[in-house]
């Protein structure tokens, strides 16, 4: 399954936030996912059934709002030929504002697929399923082993699937009468090297047979991890994954369920690092003479434009606007970029024309940067990384105005 960006997240990120806050005044704000294998005409069919039980709304306003929600979903799917690649969700609903209510609606392509169809009305809209795409992604191979037993699983998401238990052969440690003590313990580590290798063998294939893997963790009781994972009974492969070696009480599914509670911080690490790693970076060009970096929307955008953007670090707090002002008197206009719309409009009511003199600036279009470096970055083939201000680095990219740029070159 293909992967959102961080881009595409961030912006999923954003449209989420306005849209919880919007509440209806009743149950009436609708919420239709479509995922990309649904008929459209079973969902229109389901949406007639919807429309007519609704005559049994009790409340007047609120069959009102249902309906006319309904309709508009309607006239919507009649336009759609195909669902998206990822399905599709439409939001229509009524809300208050002020003493006028409004209709709203929202159609938004997922970035991730939808996997379920759901018809959800509400006081508010239904957006779990487009919450969950902005949980960290990916598989976890685990393993909890002793010199006793093991056990593999996997990590999708929230799930813990237990894969396979492997239980061994190896004798206890005491000496049984008539043997010789060393042969006997030799027979033993021969016995546990062969019990370790299948161990190895059954979550090596396990692992690499999961295509999303993003790393393997560790466990179990005692010092045994540590020797399997020193003597690389692992496919090198799996081998190099290997994020951490946890203490677990356990060697079976309770031990699965405990490396995962106890991995959190491993987890969380590794969905900033890669964060961390561009921004530190960054900071090290930025510190050289005519060093791989840059900084500043306009000289970024600048570079950008020249080809000389590998990629573009963008601070997920920053708000930040490309403004096209333009004269209603002449024919002047000219672009700025704000981070206050509101205030910019204010301002120009206030600032003549530098050309007639007049006061009849105003806005005539705007653009996010963020969504203006994106169209250009495309042209260019720059990657750009939305940058969590949760680490001490993306408070550092924060001091640099929260756009800057490793460069390929410099010009
Ligand atoms: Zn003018």
């Amino acid at each position: 399954m293909k992967k959102a960006s961080s881009v595409e997240l961030h912006k999923l990120k954003k449209e989420l936030e306005r849209l919880e806050s919007k509440v209806g005044k009743g149950t009436e704000l609708v919420s239709l996912h479509i995922p990309p294998d649904k008929n459209l005409n079973d969902v229109m069919s389901h949406m007639r059934d919807e429309y007519s039980q609704a005559n049994n709304i009790k409340s007047a306003r609120t069959r009102k709002n249902v309906q006319a929600a309904l309709e508009v979903i309607m006239q919507r799917l009649k336009m759609i030929k195909q669902v998206p690649e990822n399905g599709l969700v439409l939001l229509v609903g009524t809300i208050p504002r002020g003493t006028k209510d409004k209709m709203e609606v929202y159609l938004i392509h997922p970035p991730e697929k939808l996997q379920t169809y759901v018809y959800h009305c509400d006081s508010k809209f239904y957006l779990d399923p487009l919450k969950e795409m902005l949980e960290e992604k990916g598989s976890y191979g685990l393993l909890v082993l002793d010199r006793g037993e093991a056990t593999v699983g996997l990590l999708k998401g929230k799930n813990i699937e237990v894969v396979k238990r492997i239980s061994s052969t190896v004798p206890g440690k005491h000496g049984r009468g008539g043997q010789s003590q060393r042969r006997f313990e030799r027979l033993i580590e021969i016995a546990a090297h062969e019990y370790f290798k299948r161990v190895g063998e059954h979550a090596s294939e396990v692992f690499m047979n999961t295509p999303d893997l993003r790393g393997v963790i560790l466990g179990g009781p005692g010092p045994t991890k540590e020797f399997f994972y020193n003597e690389g009974y692992l496919h090198p492969k799996v081998q190099e994954k290997i994020l951490g070696v946890v203490d677990t009480s356990y060697t079976d599914e309770f031990g699965i369920k405990e490396l995962v509670n106890k991995s959190s911080e491993i987890f969380k690490d590794l969905e900033i690092t890669k964060e961390k790693n561009l921004v530190q970076k960054f900071l090290q060009e930025v510190v050289k003479d005519r060093g791989l970096a840059a900084y500043g929307e306009e000289e970024v955008r600048n570079l950008l434009k020249m080809g000389a953007v590998d990629t573009i670090l963008y601070s997920e707090d920053l708000e930040s606007f490309r403004v096209k002002v333009k004269c209603s008197n002449c024919d002047y206009s000219n672009l700025v970029t704000t981070k206050d719309i509101k205030k910019l409009e204010e301002e120009l009511v206030q600032e003549p024309c530098p050309k007639c003199n007049e006061n009849s600036l105003e806005i005539e279009e705007y653009t996010s940067t963020l969504d203006l470096l994106i169209d250009i970055a495309e042209s260019t083939g720059a990657k750009v990384e939305v940058i969590s201000t949760d680490t001490e680095e993306g408070q550092q990219l924060k001091a640099f105005g929260g756009i800057a740029a490793i460069l390929r070159f410099r010009p």
